[in-house]
């Protein structure tokens, strides 16, 4: 039988009509939630992500600030900009967009924003208190898959988890938060041996390449989860995953298509993060 799409899109609707209406709320009590977004430069991916990222903000109420800088500014530009909003106390969130240009110091600048503002939870001390369990700001995307799959009713407690790719930003942050939940969780990466043999093992498959649809159907168990990360554009303009999903699903049980899997998803936990940071700076 072929799987079930988990509808990120649908999911996410549902998730940001609460957080508006969590939104009206905050603004009652005289706090407007809001969150400065800094350019750098004029990567059209990163433009298109920021403006994906205030429309959404704009939808459920949180006041969105825009600051762009050209390719050519200097670290310590950014840096003081960065420490002016970190004392801004109308502003709750902090997002520096990624990649910026190479004489920036990406490690410098996630460093510079204050940990409470860091709603994007890049931040060490974010990622530190994410490992030991504590309450923190989750990072976008791998809180955006844990919730999809907690969406299914699924007991996630000693499955096993695959997870292919260790980014920082993704891949092991999510391997982090599936352990938190009790999974038994195995890294694959560009160096591991017989990726097929381990992928086949996994109930929750979770893939974050960036490779056109790398994970075929013999790669996948019958009946498994597979979530696919990745986004890649195609000669023919169009988007696809790192799994192919055609084949794929006629093996999986659920399946993330892509676009409208977890895109969506990681946007709706940027503006969970940032009622979350107003809520927190008001207490
Ligand atoms: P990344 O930093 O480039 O990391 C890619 C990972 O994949 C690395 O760990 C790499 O291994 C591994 N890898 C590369 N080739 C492999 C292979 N043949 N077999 C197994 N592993 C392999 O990428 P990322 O930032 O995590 O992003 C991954 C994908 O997700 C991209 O397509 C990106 O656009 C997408 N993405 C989507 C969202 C969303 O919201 N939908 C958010 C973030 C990213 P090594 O570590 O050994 O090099």
């Amino acid at each position: 039988m072929a799987a079930q799409i988990i509808n990120g899109f649908e999911l996410a609707k549902e998730k940001r009509a609460q957080l508006a209406k969590e939104v009206e709320q905050l603004k009652r009590e005289g706090i407007e939630p809001a969150l400065a977004v800094i350019l750098v430069g004029d990567h059209p991916a990163s433009q298109s992500y920021v403006k994906a990222k205030q429309k959404a903000c704009e939808e459920i109420g949180i006041r969105s600030v825009l600051l762009t800088f050209p390719n050519d500014i200097s670290e310590s530009f950014l840096l003081g900009q960065i420490a002016r909003l970190n004392k801004d106390r109308s502003i709750h969130g902090i997002l520096v967009q990624l990649p910026l240009p190479p004489q920036i110091n990406e490690l410098h600048v996630i460093e510079a924003i204050a940990p409470e503002k860091d709603v994007d939870g890049f931040h060490p001390l974010n990622v530190g208190r994410m490992m030991t369990g504590q309450q923190t700001f989750l990072p976008c995307t791998p809180y955006g898959i844990l919730y999809m799959v907690q969406s299914l009713q699924v007991d996630i407690v000693g499955k096993h988890v695959v997870v292919v790719g260790r980014s920082n930003i993704v891949g092991k942050p999510v391997g982090q938060l599936f352990l938190r939940e009790h999974a038994t969780v195995t890294y694959c990466h560009s160096r591991t041996n017989d990726l097929e043999a381990i992928t086949r093992q996994a109930d929750i498959l979770i893939v974050a390449v960036g490779k056109p649809k790398l994970i075929t159907s013999s790669y996948v168990k019958e009946g498994a989860i597979v979530i696919d990360v990745g986004v890649n554009r195609l000669e023919n303009g169009k988007l696809c995953g790192d799994v192919d999903f055609d084949d794929v699903k006629q093996v999986a049980s659920y399946i993330t298509p892509v676009p409208k899997g977890v895109g969506p998803m990681t946007i709706t936990m940027l503006l969970h993060n940032t009622v979350q940071a107003a809520r927190e700076q008001h207490k």
